[in-house]
């Protein structure tokens, strides 16, 4: 790996009221506390971001949101702008989380204007990109992420896209407890690392953090983090329980 600090984010979907968000935040920032060289994130549901950041302020774990809209206001109810994320204390946001792409319609199209909205209010954005089953077995792994990829990054110039991060997240993988081997992450993360070489140059190849995502545990993390293109992990399920996220964030 490069000079890439690894990066363990959870996502907790819709789980979790605010007491229970503030409770596992707490816990979770006691168990990390100590953890100098990687960097711990989790993405509570809207509701509890607030509350979660203050529980967070001063402690070793960053907020990210789960989704944003690209406008910056206006008349579009049950919305959340990039801005109102900032406001709330999130570094980080999700975006083109699969479950988003297979239940509530969003496309490379949405994906990129999403990422333009966090770019420009300086929130670190997470695109997540996979392929299904089908596609894995009809060998359409390479050209499904290469139309993610490139479609979800049109138009942005390599300052733009300079702390963005990837997650590759074969869907097959997520919340089944089927894992990607470690060989078939980094085959696909040597593959992503070359597309963002092709398209925005060596240095941010070199720079850009490629997650893995899927089933990921604390007893399949090291060997995905052993892989030399595998820099950090996004986690759902087993983000739900601080002790258990705990040990993947603090993987040997
Ligand atoms: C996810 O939702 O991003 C994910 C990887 O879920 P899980 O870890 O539960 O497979």
């Amino acid at each position: 790996m490069e000079n890439r600090i690894p990066l363990i984010a959870g996502n907790w979907k819709m789980f979790k009221t605010c007491s229970e968000a503030v409770e596992t935040a707490e816990q979770l920032a006691r168990l990390v506390a100590n953890v100098t060289d990687r960097e711990a994130m989790i993405a509570p549901p809207f509701t509890a971001i607030s509350l979660v950041s203050e529980t967070l302020r001063g402690s070793r774990v960053s907020l990210g949101a789960q989704n944003l809209f690209w406008e910056t206001e206006g008349a579009y109810t049950g919305e959340i702008s990039s801005d109102m994320l900032v406001s709330a204390g999130c570094k980080y946001v999700i975006i083109g989380h699969s479950e988003r792409r297979q239940f509530f319609d969003e496309t490379d199209e949405t994906v990129n204007k999403k990422i333009n909205a966090a770019i420009r209010s300086k929130l670190i954005p997470i695109l997540c990109v996979g392929e299904s089953e089908k596609e894995r077995e009809s060998k359409d792994t390479f050209s499904v992420l290469d139309k993610q990829i490139i479609k979800g990054l049109k138009e942005f110039t390599s300052e733009e896209m300079k702390t963005l991060v990837i997650a590759y997240e074969p869907v097959w993988a997520i919340g089944t407890g089927k894992t990607a081997t470690s060989d078939q992450a980094q085959e696909v993360h040597l593959f992503l690392r070359s597309l963002i070489e092709k398209k925005f140059g060596k240095t941010l190849a070199k720079s850009v953090r490629i997650l893995y995502g899927g089933s990921v545990n604390p007893g399949n993390i090291s060997e995905l983090m052993a892989m030399p293109d595998v820099d950090g992990a996004l986690v759902g399920g087993a983000s739900l329980s601080a002790e258990t996220f705990s040990k993947i964030v603090c993987y040997p």
